[in-house]
């Protein structure tokens, strides 16, 4: 299947590392103008920049805190007046584990903070710049473990569910204006997010996955550039799960 995203622009956040980068690098390929951002690491996302400008495409790196609702808007409302915005993959994430009994207040504000309020943010001020170009898809990034549950990671996953929730809704209210909203939820994907798990926790996740295997950031880049494209017109306001079997 061709897909064709030339003259589409594109915001990815947390695009410097694993998830974030191969979705930049797979959105560029096909073509997108793509602006990746991140949290304190320039160099990295200057290395995927570079990656992409290499190979022929279109990309630029900013920095800001997606917990932030004032840069949020001043990075979505500058992209816009630039070049326009058509796509916007909200994947910056967060996940500090604990269990409920001593989990911190300032963990859970943290992680609602930029999973939750970071999309939301995004997705608000991304909303304006799709109904001018008539034409919007909105990606953020949920989880196996928002629809699945798992101990040790309450707040986590109920901040991954909320995504499901806002994706919906977010469907519904902008359906009319030719914008789609999905959300796609990975399963087990290599990343530096879950590089740091325990050897034996890894060895449990892995056979709890019917494929057999752990996912790979292009896994997920795949699925978000089809759903970034025209071949995902009819598909809107789905929790779509690209994790291997794992959570049916
Ligand atoms: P990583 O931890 O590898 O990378 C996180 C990215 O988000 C980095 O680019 C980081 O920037 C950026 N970021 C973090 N906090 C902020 C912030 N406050 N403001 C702006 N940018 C920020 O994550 P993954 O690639 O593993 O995960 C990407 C997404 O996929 C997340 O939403 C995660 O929850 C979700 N996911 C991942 C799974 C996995 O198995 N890896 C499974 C299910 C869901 P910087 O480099 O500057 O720190």
């Amino acid at each position: 299947m061709q897909i064709d995203l030339s003259g589409k622009v594109a915001l990815v956040t947390g695009g410097s590392r694993g998830i974030g980068r191969a979705i930049a690098l797979g959105l560029a390929r096909a073509g997108a103008d793509v602006t990746l951002s991140y949290a304190s690491n320039a160099s990295a996302a200057d290395a995927v920049v570079a990656e992409i400008t290499a190979a022929g495409g279109k990309a630029a790196a900013v920095g800001f805190d997606v917990a932030d609702s004032a840069a949020c808007k001043a990075q979505v409302d500058a992209l816009a007046k630039q070049k326009g915005l058509h796509i916007l993959v909200a994947n910056a994430g967060i996940s500090i584990d604990g269990l409920v009994m001593r989990y911190k207040d300032e963990d859970l504000e943290r992680t609602f903070r930029t999973n939750v309020f970071g999309s939301y943010y995004l997705a608000r001020a991304a909303i304006m710049p799709m109904i001018k170009a008539r034409w919007g898809r909105i990606i953020l990034l949920g989880s196996v473990v928002g629809e699945a549950g798992n101990a040790g990671q309450t707040a986590y996953a109920a901040s991954k569910a909320a995504l499901d929730g806002l994706g919906k809704s977010l469907a519904r209210e902008v359906a009319s204006r030719n914008i789609t909203a999905n959300v796609v939820a990975p399963g087990y994907i290599e990343s530096d997010m879950t590089n740091g798990l325990p050897e034996a926790v890894r060895d449990a996740i892995k056979k709890s996955i019917p494929l057999g295997e752990v996912g790979k950031p292009e896994d997920i880049a795949d699925s978000v550039v089809f759903l970034a494209s025209d071949r995902a017109r009819y598909i809107t306001g789905q929790v779509i799960g690209v994790n291997g079997g794992m959570y049916m």
